[in-house]
């Protein structure tokens, strides 16, 4: 587990978590370039698509080096560990899981490596057949040595196992995935060029900028301004990009039918990033102005929710013409802390987070504006926190509609028991939350401040429609998980992962370096390893007796570690 940093989580509740998106991906391409601390910047603007685990990998035309650890970028990364990693292409990843469980071995980029072929590879999305792909993975081998339980994972083994025949990686993606189903946005490498990829259904973002001297692809516009890219143009639905000094080449790999996130626009995505041409900042503050015409309230002062509720509440002022200010102060520098709270302290609650500005508040009727609801245990404690501040009355007012339905395609929603909205009515919903009024901007305003066009959206976790349909058995994040030693589910069988690669503690001992392409290189990257202080050796003992060795005593493997062969085959 990654060391407390004291800086802000998102979530003001850690029982009401907001929706969080899967990942964020990043890769360049700029021989001469410092891509390693290029892609660093990059992840750094990313990192609110992931907040797990980092990682990135580098290669020098040779071999592919990664770097990846649980925590945030700039715990994982520092000056030595970034400066080692030396090459033209790198590919980078921070991580929040939507399938396999948040441990090191399911940190990104994963890694693969064949007699003829080594890739790295980001992938932000979430399957809906990652069983149905495993299956189509060498049984025999251990589903072609599957080294974690993400979806990934089996991306990666398949597209390196595929890369082996003619063509290479560019031919065995273009192969294989036309079968993947779900959401993928893949930013991925082998020692000599940059992929880009998106699902036909384009449900997260994926940009492409320029370089004087190389290529970007990112998650988000936002990432290409902070490393002064260029932007070219968004990948299209169904479109595969190789990247590499032949240039710049397109091909389609499935048609493209465009069911992009509607809650990108919402809260997801930075209010600076751009999608589909249009600015999130603008399309927030558009929501504000439909949401004040379809839920007016008669009130003195229109506060947000910081930050997420800013643009909206900006956009509701702009047009009730009712004042806009800020009643809640947020504390940048409380929420990331393994120090366990004493029961004093648990009873605060929101409060450590966030703070009425009574002066502002006393007396007033207020509108306070939030960008969703999930359980409604939030905007519970606002109330009551604005009431005890000396609110005549406060009304809440929403930036999009009820969230009823749990999202399949990268995002970490609570499940439909847990959304409130899935079982109660608006009404409902304001009397549990205390408010003397509630009002949610509906689908179609919502739909109209995004100027995208009619159907190309999804908006399931609104309607229920789910445009890529989600088997039962692909629901949850532990698809690859089983709790039993030897699963059997329809035709894929599975087994129990080895201890380290369930997680837990000894995860940290396993990281820093991961891995190299399969050979001498491994001594090479092995030097960058972190010896553990002297005094904690002994507790090294049991996580050191599971991973591959170099030979030198002391050293960790920096080659990927892999299952032992399955004792039956379930
Ligand atoms: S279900 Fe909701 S959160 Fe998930 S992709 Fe669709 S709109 Fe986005």
């Amino acid at each position: 587990m990654a060391k407390p940093d004291g800086r802000l989580t998102h979530d003001l509740d850690p029982n009401d978590r907001p929706p969080r998106d899967a990942c964020g991906v990043f890769g360049v391409w700029s021989p001469g370039e410092d891509v390693a601390k290029l892609a660093y910047y990059g992840l750094h603007a990313l990192q609110h698509r992931g907040q797990e685990s980092a990682g990135i990998a580098v290669s020098d035309g040779r071999r592919i080096v990664v770097h990846k650890e649980m925590g945030l970028v700039a715990q994982v990364f520092d000056e030595p560990s970034l400066t080692a990693l030396r090459g033209d292409i790198a590919v980078a990843h921070c991580r929040y899981s939507t399938t396999g469980a948040p441990v090191w071995a399911n940190a990104q980029p994963t890694f693969r490596s064949t007699p003829t072929v080594s890739i790295a590879l980001g992938h932000n999305g979430n399957l809906t057949n990652t069983r149905e792909l495993a299956a189509m993975l060498p049984q025999e081998s251990g589903f072609g040595g599957l080294q974690a339980t993400s979806d990934t994972d089996v991306l990666t083994e398949l597209i390196a196992g595929g890369a082996g025949a003619d063509g290479g990686v560019e031919e065995a993606s273009a192969r294989i995935l036309p079968l993947v189903r779900g959401a993928y946005s893949l930013v991925y490498m082998d020692e000599n060029t940059l992929y880009a990829a998106r699902d036909p259904q384009g449900f997260r973002p994926l940009v492409i900028g320029k370089l004087s001297g190389g290529w970007v692809a990112a998650s988000e516009t936002a990432a290409l301004d902070i490393v002064g890219a260029s932007f070219v143009r968004e990948v299209e639905p169904g479109e595969l990009i190789s990247l590499d000094e032949r240039g710049v080449r397109s091909r389609r790999f499935a048609p493209a039918a465009p069911k992009v996130c509607l809650f990108e626009y919402v809260y997801l995505a930075r209010p600076d990033t751009t999608i589909g041409g249009r600015g999130l900042h603008a399309t927030r503050v558009e929501i504000g102005r439909r949401l004040a015409a379809e839920h007016p309230a008669p009130a003195d002062l229109v506060i947000p929710v910081p930050e997420s509720g800013t643009p909206a509440a900006i956009g509701y002022a702009e047009a009730s013409g009712i004042p806009y200010g800020q009643g809640l102060v947020k504390n940048s520098y409380v929420g990331r802390t393994f120090i366990q709270p004493s029961q004093t302290i648990r009873q605060l609650g929101i409060r450590l987070k966030l703070n009425p500005l009574r002066d502002v508040i006393a007396g007033r009727r207020i509108v306070v504006v939030d960008d969703s609801i999930v359980r409604g245990n939030t905007q519970q404690a606002i109330v009551a926190m604005l009431r005890e501040a000396g609110a005549l009355e406060v009304h809440v007012r929403i930036a999009s509609p009820p969230v009823k339905w749990p999202c399949f395609y990268g995002i970490d929603f609570a499940t439909r028991d847990e959304l409130i909205a899935g079982r109660s009515s608006v009404e409902e919903i304001r009397a549990a939350i205390g408010a003397d009024s509630l009002g949610y901007v509906s689908l179609d305003e919502l739909v109209a401040a995004t100027e995208q066009p009619n159907g190309s959206l999804c908006r399931a976790c609104f309607d229920g429609h789910y445009p890529v349909p989600v088997p039962e058995s692909e629901r949850g994040k532990s698809v690859l998980e089983p709790v039993t030693s030897l699963g059997q589910h329809d035709n894929v069988s599975t087994r129990r992962m080895p201890a380290p690669l369930r997680g837990g503690h000894n995860d940290r001992y396993h990281s820093r370096l991961a891995s190299a392409s399969q050979c001498p290189s491994a001594s090479a990257t092995s030097r960058l390893l972190r010896r553990r202080p002297r005094h904690r050796r002994r507790r090294r003992e049991r996580p050191r007796r599971r991973t591959r060795h170099t030979g030198r005593r002391g050293r960790r493997s920096a080659l990927p570690f892999r299952r032992p062969a399955p004792a039956a085959a379930g």
